[in-house]
């Protein structure tokens, strides 16, 4: 085929939704393929937990995007995206660059939310999802773990699938090292009534046994107020000491720009898309991942941020973004949660639900191996 009439698709993003969209594009040779992303690799944020610990090693986070297109034939430009303009077709970088496209997919993702309530929040946390965060944090516990005197505190504040196995593989950790709560203890604290709010009671109690096992103290109904260097204040004006602070409570969306062409997003500055995934108004462009708000066709609900939700996502608008270029009818959103693992720190320590059914111990640790397994598959293949 003549390489002008080859319609040109800038995919915004390489995380778990960018990544799963190349992986479904690549080969179709009526396609050229282009990612931006500010950064130089993909993070594995499944398994930021097992970096933290200092188990995984960089090499098992991060992969390359430069290497990754290079053997799969797709344009890897290294900038971050200021602009888009729907109307105009094209996209703006911070380098100054314009790139025009036919067809573009914002999969910026999402970066963690610190609420301006809490006094100093921004002062003494980091964002989790930057490698020079978790560098630092990866550090700050294997110097305690390393060095005396002991009589340490971890305090991970948000009880959700993210703050549960950070807390509970620092205190595997710390177990596996022959240390005690004693020496370095773990505290993780939520808000709301329960760790794991809003969850299956089967994986609720699972992991309140597992935090039991590994000696961490779980405070619940209370929020995090202010912060200074070494101390947190909760809402009952109760003060934890801390030597290492990680802030896990939430996610807001990486939307590029507050308003464009007429697109606003909302509060949580996430995409509002339509049916097929797609810009309202703009069929030319798509948006996937933790920056859009969709539906779960089962429940109804908005569909939560994990990189489930943004493989199917990508796979539904790969099979959209061909039908549309053969001028056909897509597929509208199908999209519905299947389940979840959880890793709780150590051998056989996990617990899942795949659709209805409760999962725990090998084969739950397995099948959440496997999940990392068939997406690095997608990284390494040619
Ligand atoms: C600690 C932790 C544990 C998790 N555990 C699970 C789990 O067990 N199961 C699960 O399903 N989900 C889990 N999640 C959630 C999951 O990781 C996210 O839902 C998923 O990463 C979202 O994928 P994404 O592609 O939308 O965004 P991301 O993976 O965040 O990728 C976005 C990409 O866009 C780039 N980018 C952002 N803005 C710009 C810009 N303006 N220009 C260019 N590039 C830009 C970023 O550099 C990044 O590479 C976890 C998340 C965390 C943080």
């Amino acid at each position: 085929m003549n390489q002008n009439n080859k319609k040109k698709i800038i995919v915004i993003g390489g995380g778990y939704a960018g990544i799963s969209l190349l992986h479904e594009l690549k080969g179709h040779n009526n396609l050229t393929l282009t990612l931006i992303d500010k950064a130089p690799h993909h993070l594995m944020q499944t398994h930021i937990h097992k970096y933290l610990s200092g188990y995984y090693n960089r090499s098992e986070l991060l992969y390359d995007y430069r290497t990754y297109c290079e053997k799969n034939g797709i344009e890897f430009i290294q900038d971050e995206v200021t602009h888009i303009a729907f109307n105009e077709q094209f996209i703006q970088t911070k380098n100054s660059q314009r790139y025009d496209y036919d067809v573009v997919v914002i999969a910026t993702g999402s970066c963690s939310f610190f609420p301006s309530q809490i006094k100093n929040v921004t002062q003494f946390t980091k964002d989790i999802k930057a490698i020079e965060h978790l560098d630092f944090y990866r550090k700050a516990f294997l110097d305690l773990l390393h060095s005396e005197p002991k009589n340490r505190h971890i305090v991970v504040v948000g009880g959700g699938v993210s703050g549960l196995q950070i807390a509970c593989e620092y205190a595997h950790t710390i177990q596996s090292h022959d240390l005690t709560p004693q020496n370095i203890d773990v505290t993780l604290v939520e808000g709301l009534d329960t760790i794991l709010p809003n969850m299956d009671p089967f994986l609720i109690e699972k992991s309140r046994l597992r935090c039991e096992q590994l000696g961490i103290k779980i405070i619940t109904k209370r929020f995090a107020s202010e912060l200074d260097e070494n101390k947190i204040i909760l809402s009952d004006g109760s003060a934890i000491d801390y030597d290492l602070l990680i802030f896990v409570i939430g996610v807001i969306g990486n939307a590029i720009e507050k308003t464009s062409d007429g697109i606003t997003p909302n509060p949580r500055n996430q995409y509002i898309v339509d049916e097929y995934y797609q810009i309202p108004s703009y069929p030319n462009a798509y948006a996937i991942g933790d920056v859009v708000q969709a539906r779960d066709v089962k429940t109804n609900n908005f569909q939560a941020p994990t990189a489930q939700a943004a493989r199917m996502q990508a796979l539904l608008v790969s099979k959209n973004i061909l039908k549309r270029l053969e001028h056909k009818t897509g597929t509208k959103n199908n999209i519905s949660n299947k389940g979840i693992f959880i890793d709780l720190g150590g051998t056989n320590c996990a617990i899942g639900k795949l659709f209805s059914i409760n999962l725990s111990g090998k084969i739950a640790l397995f099948m959440k191996k496997l999940i990392y397994a068939l997406h690095i598959r997608k990284l390494n293949k040619m």
